[in-house]
């Protein structure tokens, strides 16, 4: 598939004007020394790449020329750790943190991304001799994006079109799964409080594949893919809820975990999958 004819940037929308289509609140943008007549170029938001509002959307710039095709999907593949090590210094290092942060947020709130799209014009060379990159055309991308997988080298694949939460577990799936316990509504002891952005943070490492067996979830019916996840040192024995010790498994090994005559064995070679995580 081709980068789609409505993704190709024709004309020079307002950064303002896109963020605000896509949801974002940009009341504050007049607050600056030139007052309202020019907020569409307040220095503080105008060369931001994400905007985010709280609770609803993120919204990410991304380069035309930097979409790819893969199958079947069109995507982005980012590294914002590997990029800011490559650029320590800089304007560019704090709007790159800033997105970094609010792929974050839209990945632990489950919040729709939605895309401008940037065409640059022809690369100038500075003085300095760097290459500098101007936005020529931009629009935004009727269609939300999600990331797809996350982070454990850093990396991340956000893919246009994917559903808001692409991969889902037990939690998710309960009638009311908003409702996860905090410390506050229950009896000290009797629940243990599960932090949500750890779920979320493991399933976009697993990719919607069973981290034991290796097998796909199953799908939603809103293309959500399922696995469940697991404490593989519980909470009830003082493992922590951390990423270091939370699998994404299918629900069948998740039960043979917990119940199975092989238990000790999966808790073993559940150590070793998030052991090798990190090489
Ligand atoms: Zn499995
Ligand atoms: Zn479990």
């Amino acid at each position: 598939m081709p980068i789609p004819a409505e993704i190709t940037p024709r004309e020079h929308l307002r950064v303002f004007d896109l963020v605000r289509e896509a949801g974002v609140d940009v009341s504050d943008w007049k607050n600056f020394a030139k007052g309202a007549a020019h907020e569409a170029s307040n220095p503080k938001y105008c060369y931001e790449w994400s905007f985010l509002q709280p609770g609803r959307v993120v919204v990410l710039k991304l380069w035309h020329d930097k979409l790819i095709e893969s199958n079947g999907h069109i995507e982005q593949h980012l590294n914002l750790i590997a990029d800011a090590r490559k650029e320590p210094t800089g304007s560019r290092v704090k709007r790159r943190e800033h997105m970094r942060q609010a792929i974050h947020i839209a990945i632990d709130g489950k919040l729709p991304i939605r895309v401008i799209v940037m065409k640059a014009r022809p690369p100038r060379i500075t003085k300095t001799g760097k290459k500098t990159r101007t936005v020529d055309h931009q629009i935004l991308d009727p269609l939300p994006w999600a990331v797809v997988s996350g982070e454990a080298n850093g990396g991340i694949v956000l893919r246009r079109g994917a559903p808001t939460a692409p991969y889902v577990d037990q939690y998710d799936c309960t009638e009311n799964a908003d409702a996860t316990p905090k410390k506050k509504d229950v009896p000290a002891g009797s629940v243990f409080v599960r932090d949500p952005s750890v779920r979320r943070r493991v399933l976009a490492v697993a990719m919607g594949l069973c981290e034991l067996c290796k097998q796909p979830g199953f799908q939603l019916p809103n293309g959500s893919v399922y696995l469940e996840t697991h404490h593989v040192i519980p909470l009830s024995e003082g493992g922590p809820d951390s990423v270091d010790n939370v699998v994404a498994i299918c629900p069948n090994d998740h039960r043979e975990a917990h119940h199975g005559k092989l238990a000790g064995d999966i808790r073993t070679r559940l150590l070793d999958v998030i052991g090798k995580r990190r090489s």
